[in-house]
């Protein structure tokens, strides 16, 4: 399961912003390594910079030091919408009469495609497949005198979930949509200001966390200081897979540092289904926290059985047959000698098609260990998102297919439990009503994702699924 981007903003007079930009986008690597970008303008044009890759391959010192300017956005891109090609690396840029911006985009438009057709109707091009360069069109096409009553105008157009950030030539613009589906924050740095997608970034350029962007809220920022427009909405979607898997265990969102609310979702699990087991481990790196949370509450030692390959990342390097038959091989080795004939609890972040966690637990049994029990802190997926999470179509996810029981066979565990929904949210400590919990239960925040959701059951293949392998 992949995030779709992450993204970053900075109004920053006196300090070399394109550079800060690079750093905060390498804080926020894992949210998207296809692609990398920044645009940065000096009051006289928009300069951008956007290469395939992870952030450390995207720039050299050159094309940083060629990006002058004191204000600018940063990108890093999953895709989801829009296929995985240069010209949908982002920032995106858009351009009608006259007037120039930059746009960064963390989500997923729902309406994107009646919108792209209305807005060629009306004569605008589009240069690329990707559902950000409507919106960034959308905001150019939208009446009003300031950038803000633009952007608000086609806030009321725009259906499903984005974080923005948006560069013109004097403004720093940052937006949330109206559920909060991704976050957003606000951090101060040397008498400036800088947006992230996760505070993370914010500790890693050395600015002051202030304060989360409010769904539905339009900030500006420019030599006048920050003004902010907010629509009211009455229904909230914060996605809940930010607390369990996508952003940073050093992140905060909502007022929670990640890292104890995943140790509270280990605890709780050990609570939900415990067991006799020799050593707790955690899935690295994602599940770290989890298992260690896991291993706290059960007095059960915890222990690092199966090493990551931090190193790994992206690479264009096409692996050949027998390499890519390794499969997780390449990205984790077991520590034989310490699991042979023990029995272990594995605590793992989600299932989403049951392709790599057979791969985990038959690497496990074959270091040696004698039972491998499984404890997910997610509970079962059984409906696709978006909202701009690459999962997986309906037919693809296995908890739509099987039963706990057969989910359990299929993986080759001696035993298999899902965090509750409830107990997740016992973990967050948190209203559940201001969170996205579709996944889980179908229950999606815009009617119009039911509609897609019933598209895609449509598209279910007749034939029984059930003990297909995807
Ligand atoms: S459907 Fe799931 S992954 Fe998508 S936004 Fe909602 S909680 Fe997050």
């Amino acid at each position: 399961m992949h995030e779709s981007c992450g993204v970053f903003g900075i109004y920053a007079p006196g300090i070399n912003v394109a550079q800060t930009t690079f750093f905060a986008l390498f804080a926020l690597q894992h949210r998207g390594q296809e692609s990398a970008g920044i645009a940065v303008t000096d009051g006289d044009g928009i300069r951008v910079h956007t290469c395939m890759g992870l952030v450390s391959q995207a720039f050299t010192e050159t094309d940083i030091s060629s990006l002058q300017g004191h204000i600018g956005i940063g990108h890093n891109r999953y895709s989801t919408t829009g296929s995985s090609k240069p010209m949908n690396a982002q920032p995106i840029m858009a351009e009608s009469e006259g007037l120039t911006v930059a746009l960064a985009h963390n989500g997923n438009i729902v309406n994107a495609k009646p919108l792209r057709d209305e807005l060629q109707q009306r004569g605008y091009q589009f240069k690329t497949s990707s559902d950000s360069e409507v919106i960034a069109t959308l905001i150019l096409a939208s009446p009003g005198q300031s950038w803000q009553k633009k952007t608000e105008h086609a806030m009321r157009r725009l259906q499903g979930a984005y974080s923005l950030v948006i560069l013109t030539e004097n403004k720093l613009i940052a937006v949330r949509d109206p559920f909060g589906v991704r976050p957003l924050c606000l951090g101060a740095i040397n008498g400036g200001w800088c947006i992230a997608s996760e505070s993370c970034a914010l500790d890693h350029i050395g600015a002051q966390f202030r304060r989360e962007i409010d769904p539905g809220e339009i900030l500006a920022i420019d030599s006048q200081g920050v003004t902010s427009l907010r629509q009211e909405s009455d229904r909230k979607g914060l996605c809940i897979f930010e607390y369990i898997y996508f952003a940073r265990p050093d992140s905060i969102i909502q007022d929670r540092l990640l890292y104890p609310v995943r140790e509270t979702m280990g605890r709780i699990l050990s609570e939900e289904y415990p067991v006799d087991a020799d050593f707790v481990m955690g899935v690295p790196d994602s599940a770290t926290a989890a298992g260690i949370g896991y291993a706290h509450a059960s007095g059960i030692p915890y222990c690092e059985c199966l090493l990551k390959n931090r190193y790994v990342g992206r690479t264009f390097i096409e692996p050949e047959q027998r390499i890519r038959e390794l499969g997780v091989q390449l990205k984790f080795n077991p520590l034989s000698r310490i699991i042979a004939g023990k029995r272990l609890v594995v605590v793992d972040d989600s299932i989403v098609r049951g392709t790599t966690t057979p791969r985990v637990v038959s690497m496990l049994r074959k270091a040696g260990a004698s039972e491998v029990h499984l404890r997910i802190c997610a509970p079962p997926i059984r409906y696709p998102c978006f909202f701009g999470v690459d999962m997986a179509s309906k037919w693809e996810l296995i908890a739509a297919r099987k039963t706990i029981p057969e989910i359990r066979e299929h993986l080759g565990a001696d035993s298999l439990g899902y965090l509750s929904i409830d107990g997740l949210i016992r973990a967050v400590d948190l209203p559940r009503d201001i969170f996205c919990l579709a996944c889980f239960t179908g229950e999606y925040p815009i009617p119009v994702q039911i509609e897609m959701d019933k598209l895609a059951l449509e598209a279910l293949p007749e034939e029984d699924l059930i003990g297909a392998d995807h």
